[in-house]
């Protein structure tokens, strides 16, 4: 049978019970529809909240613009919200706003429910401050997975009975396109944020991996990447009192478990959240971030309540801390307007603390099938020991900060991702040289499969060359000296791991679009060399280290090509500028 809000309330009432349940206040969490071993599909998720939608006045659902799924939008519910929309989203910028988001993975379900739950929960409440933190909450933000239903696609997941497929409708694991995005969901995603502006964000997930006792894991950002006022709020007083607070609802809150080795007793690290995935990409904007991972063989019941009272927790904690949270935003807003250098390719270190870890013996045992070894956790064997966590990182390389980035009028996707990740720019209106620093691409790879749509970038060697450069009408400007700039340096400057240059952005700058025939072009080398002494130097040299170079027309004209006038340009010349 089909089990349905409908049907349970039906059945409950039916029995006489709804009144004493109220009463006792059980039934809201023990008996939820939401607790069983069932996570709603898609229409009925979203019917569902359309109807509380229309009965209170306390939640507000907005469709926020299209997903993956041609006519299916995503939607974004707030509760405490303002009477419109205009006056819901003037709140949330003014005050403290938390946002969840639901589904990305919609095989990992657990926050569908534990949201619902928390909605549900919120519109029963005799009475609510308006002053206290907008909830806003995502339902269901891949809406292609969700319709892609199975019970097979989480192969080691313990329930829900039938959830939907990790990829979306393009097949794109969406917690990879924050950056890229290839994917609807991430510009409307985008709009959600900017609309928001959440100071705190959690993206909910289950985990993959080894086996052990937490049911409730987390992944804070790399503390080195955020702003010292952030790394203290963090670190220093939220992830203590988080902790504490679970205890007394019976969880212990753990660091995501990403394991050295096989096993955990290896040791754990310390997650890297890029700027591609969610968190990573709140964190570049100062916003508190976590991911949630529950655990993949605990009961979907468990997990969904896990995930809820992590949320009624951190929701808790932000009601009483509205203030600090706010001074330590606009306190790391303030350092990064100072920060002279851009730090990037953050790396751990071999520098390991100890953590206390409740995990399960590992043993190896043969199998009865293949005959070989086999790992297996044995949970009639849990223990309590320290294992290594590696959760130092360095950032390897740095960049002196522009003042200006000039980006080319005709890049026109990138233009648009910048200003509605809300970037304050200056389209020119004429012409105008300045000197700038223009960055040349000397040399890159790229890696051989494709990675969620895209043969990224590696190893990449980037000069800045100093240059009289003709900017026209329609070039923009933009200043490098505003909130949100470790975004701004993430995607610009093409050295960083997520940058648009690594995610193939301008890939068509890479090729050379003329060429020369040996035959013409021989006849022009001795005005070129006569015109230029250096150059003939450094030819001269070059064919008396290099016998290949001696003995091959074709190397010696183009190396002569490459550095004549006849050579184009913007060739590997990036449509990006500094201005310093
Ligand atoms: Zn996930």
């Amino acid at each position: 049978m089909e089990f349905t809000y409908k049907t349970y309330l039906y059945t409950v009432m039916k029995s006489g019970l709804l009144i004493l349940l109220f009463l006792t206040g059980y039934w809201v969490i023990g008996q939820s529809p939401w607790m069983g071993n069932t996570s709603p599909d898609y229409p009925t998720l979203i019917r569902h909240l359309q109807k509380l939608d229309k009965t209170s006045d306390r939640m507000s659902m907005y469709i926020m613009g299209p997903s993956d799924v041609p006519g299916l939008p995503i939607y974004l519910c707030v509760l405490n919200a303002g009477k419109d929309s205009l006056e819901t989203f003037t709140k949330a910028q003014r005050g403290t706003t938390l946002l969840f988001n639901n589904a990305i993975h919609p095989g990992e379900p657990d926050g569908i429910n534990a949201s619902l739950l928390y909605a549900e929960n919120y519109l029963k409440l005799d009475s609510v401050n308006p002053t206290d933190p907008l909830v806003a909450f995502i339902p269901a933000y891949n809406v292609g997975g969700m319709l892609n239903r199975s019970s097979t696609s989480r192969a080691n997941q313990n329930g829900p009975v039938e959830y939907g497929f990790r990829g979306n409708a393009q097949n794109l694991d969406l917690n990879r396109d924050f950056i890229k995005m290839d994917s609807e969901n991430a510009r409307t995603f985008v709009q959600i944020f900017h609309a928001l502006k959440p100071d705190v964000f959690i993206d909910n997930h289950v985990s993959n991996g080894a086996d052990y006792q937490y049911t409730l894991t987390y992944i804070s950002s790399v503390r080195e990447r955020i702003a010292p006022a952030l790394r203290k709020l963090i670190y220093g007083t939220l992830l203590p009192q988080l902790t504490q607070d679970l205890k007394s609802s019976k969880w212990d809150l753990f660091p995501y478990v990403e394991t050295v080795k096989e096993t955990p007793d290896s040791g754990i690290y310390q997650f890297n959240d890029l700027p591609r995935y969610a968190m990573g990409y709140a964190s570049l904007f100062n916003c508190v971030a976590f991911t949630v991972e529950t655990h993949m063989l605990k009961p979907f019941p468990n997990r969904v309540r896990a995930t809820y009272d992590f949320m009624v927790s951190l929701i808790r904690w932000s009601v009483k801390n509205a203030r600090q949270i706010e001074q330590a935003r606009e306190n790391a807003n303030e350092w990064e307007s100072f920060r002279p250098y851009f730090r990037y390719n953050y790396t751990r270190t071999s520098e390991a603390d100890s953590i206390v870890f409740k995990g399960f013996k590992a043993v190896v045992d043969t199998h009865q099938i293949t005959g070989l070894g086999h790992l297996k956790y044995d949970r009639t064997q849990p223990y309590q020991k320290s294992i290594p966590f590696y959760k130092c990182y360095v950032p390897k390389d740095s960049l002196p900060i522009p003042q200006f980035y000039i980006i080319r009028g005709q890049e026109l996707r990138i233009i648009e991702h910048l200003r509605n990740n809300g970037f304050l720019m200056d389209v020119l209106k004429e012409e105008k040289k300045l000197r700038v620093y223009a960055q040349i691409v000397r040399s890159f790879d790229a890696i051989s499969k494709p990675y969620e749509g895209h043969y990224m970038h590696t190893n990449k060697e980037i000069e800045r060359v100093e240059k009289w450069i003709t900017f026209r009408p329609g070039d923009v400007v933009i200043p490098s000296n505003q909130n949100g700039s470790l975004f701004l340096h993430s995607v610009l400057q093409p050295e960083a791991e997520d940058s648009y240059f690594t995610w193939n952005y301008f890939d068509s700058y890479l090729q050379e679009k003329e060429y020369f025939s040996n035959y013409v072009f021989v006849d022009k080398i001795r005005s070129i060399l006569q015109s230029n002494p250096e150059l003939r130097q450094e030819y001269e040299a070059k064919k008396r280290s290099d016998s290949e170079f001696a003995s091959s027309e074709w190397q010696q004209l183009y190396f002569l090509y490459q550095h004549s006038p006849f050579f184009e340009p913007s060739y590997m010349m990036l449509p990006v500028f500094e201005l310093k």
